[in-house]
């Protein structure tokens, strides 16, 4: 069970850094996709962060709780600060639609996301993820390009849900690039993760683990911690 929580937390984790290692190249290289992803992550990387906190001091049971065992609590508080000081939830959620709503800005991101499957289809292990992917693509593409036109109170509800939906996505299509990267090199590290990743996505909290799944094969689960 132990090994479930902590495998969800490394992929949740890497594919956080994926994400940020992402963002310091878009704005090193001056890509204007950073426009859209910077307050994309600011959001949505704090919020992991916290989960992340909270998850690792019940992983600890009482002890994760107590302030003088471990530095997890105040990671904790810190972690909200991180949620709040670069602009709080909705406020991001604000940002990232203003630049979506740009176009220049809004196909700078688009093309960015079709890059990461280039070269995916020589792979069939891949096909489902490929699959996967691309649906989500186009869903993300359609609720951007008809933002505007949406009924106001309709679209705002909505904002931080689309925002987890687009960092999902761009998630995803970093895991699958490495997965390319890594399949090349006939090593199927990343493909490993990339399957374990998307059950996590697509696991609803009544829904429970099959024998077919990553999650069900302790020897997976390993491969993930350690990495
Ligand atoms: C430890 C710490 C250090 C900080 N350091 C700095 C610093 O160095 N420099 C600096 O400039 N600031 C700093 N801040 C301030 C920080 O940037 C603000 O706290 C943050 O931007 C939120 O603003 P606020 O506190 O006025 O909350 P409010 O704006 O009052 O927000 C309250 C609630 O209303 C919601 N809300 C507000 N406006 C909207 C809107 N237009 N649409 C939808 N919802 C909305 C928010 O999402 C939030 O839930 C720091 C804050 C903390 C906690």
């Amino acid at each position: 069970m132990v090994a479930k929580n902590l495998a969800t937390m490394k992929l949740k984790q890497m594919a956080a850094t994926l994400c940020v290692f992402q963002s310091w190249r878009y704005v090193q290289e001056k890509n204007i996709a950073e426009d859209v992803l910077v307050p994309a992550l600011k959001y949505t990387v704090s919020v992991h962060g916290s989960w992340m906190a909270r998850e690792a001091i019940l992983v600890l049971g009482g002890n994760g709780i107590i302030m003088d065992f471990s530095i997890l609590p105040r990671l904790m508080n810190d972690n909200i600060i991180n949620e709040t000081w670069e602009g709080t939830h909705n406020i991001l959620g604000d940002h990232v639609m203003k630049a979506l709503r740009r176009p220049k800005l809004r196909d700078a991101f688009f093309r960015e996301l079709d890059s990461f499957d280039a070269g995916a289809e020589q792979f069939p292990q891949l096909e489902a993820a490929i699959r996967y992917y691309r649906d989500r693509k186009q869903q993300l593409k359609e609720y951007a390009r008809d933002s505007g036109s949406k009924e106001k109170n309709l679209f705002e509800m909505n904002i931080l849900p689309m925002v987890d939906f687009l960092y999902e996505t761009f998630s995803i299509g970093l895991f699958l690039r490495e997965a390319v990267c890594d399949l090349r090199k006939n090593d199927d590290t990343f493909f490993l993760f990339l399957q374990a990743y998307l059950e996590i996505l697509n696991r609803k909290a009544d829904q429970m683990v099959s024998a077919d799944q990553v999650f069900s094969r302790m020897d997976k689960l390993e491969k993930i911690i350690n990495y």
